[in-house]
């Protein structure tokens, strides 16, 4: 089983091709996709350090943080914290509050802007290579399936186990070692090899939509799911679209689509 595993998760790492020299910067969440991501990266011989943004909610960002700095102990991999009440003069909860309702957005589409901005800026600052994520095959088949029921097939374009922009250098491509495996599997062999975890989803989690849409998936077999996947990756490449144009935001100058970035635009 761990075997299968890892031998996947190599598989999908030749795909990316990716250099052992290369630093990789890991987004330690503390949660268990992220942890096992940064251990087989480590152990696979991967050249990586980790961030882990510090979101400010509660007990449960403790948890997570506390989680994230064990775990990086462990495996001797350093590990910033980017604080968002130091660096943005706010905490999560503030920015659900405020521009959640302003901009009537549930608290994962909110969180989800802000984290991305962060990672790329903190990259940059960084010198990495790339940023890699635990997200996992059920996270992408979920998305993949929303976007079908909305009717925005185009945002799942850039979904791959490489989302990169290679004519932009201010945006770090984003890898997913864990691409093709189960949710499942990965809390299994996070706990076989005891690696630090917090078991258990955000208690924040507002994504009705989703959660729905996870139920459904949760009734289809694992060889289903991967079917499903298989599908959307040749679809996908069919429509993606040629490094469509980057051009910098006007208030923060990162790089965005379009003249103001999502996240500068949740501020305004
Ligand atoms: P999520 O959007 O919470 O499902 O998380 C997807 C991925 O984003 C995780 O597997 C992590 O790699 C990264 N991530 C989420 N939250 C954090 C965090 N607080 N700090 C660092 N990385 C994170
Ligand atoms: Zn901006």
């Amino acid at each position: 089983m761990s075997e299968q595993l890892e031998k996947k998760v190599m598989e999908t790492l030749k795909k990316i091709k990716l250099s052992k020299k290369d630093k990789i910067l890991v987004a330690v969440s503390g949660g268990g996709d992220s942890s096992v991501t940064a251990y087989l990266l480590k152990k696979f011989g991967y050249n990586i350090e980790g961030i882990h943004i510090n979101l400010g909610v509660g007990d449960y960002s403790k948890k997570c943080m506390n989680s994230a700095k064990k775990l990086c102990q462990q495996l001797g991999v350093k590990l910033p914290v980017y604080d968002l009440k130091k660096e943005q003069g706010k905490t999560m909860k503030d920015f659900w509050r405020e521009v959640g309702e302003k901009k009537k957005l549930n608290n994962c589409a909110v969180c989800g802007v802000m984290k991305k901005w962060i990672l790329n800026k903190e990259a940059r600052k960084l010198k990495v290579k790339s940023i890699a994520t635990g997200h996992n095959l059920d996270d992408e088949t979920e998305t993949f399936l929303l976007n079908v029921l909305k009717g925005s097939l185009g945002l799942s374009s850039k979904t791959g186990i490489i989302t990169k922009n290679t004519k932009d250098k201010k945006f770090i491509p984003r890898i997913k070692p864990l691409f093709y495996i189960h949710k499942k599997d990965i809390m299994a062999y996070a706990r076989k090899n005891k690696l630090d975890f917090v078991d258990g989803i955000c208690p924040y989690r507002e994504d009705s939509y989703r959660i729905e849409i996870r139920k459904f998936l949760s009734t289809l077999s694992n060889k289903e799911k991967e079917n499903l996947m298989k599908n959307a990756e040749h679809v996908l490449k069919k429509i993606k679209k040629e490094n469509s144009k980057i051009q910098y935001c006007q208030l923060c100058g990162e790089p965005s689509r379009k003249n103001i970035c999502k996240k500068c635009g949740l501020m305004r």
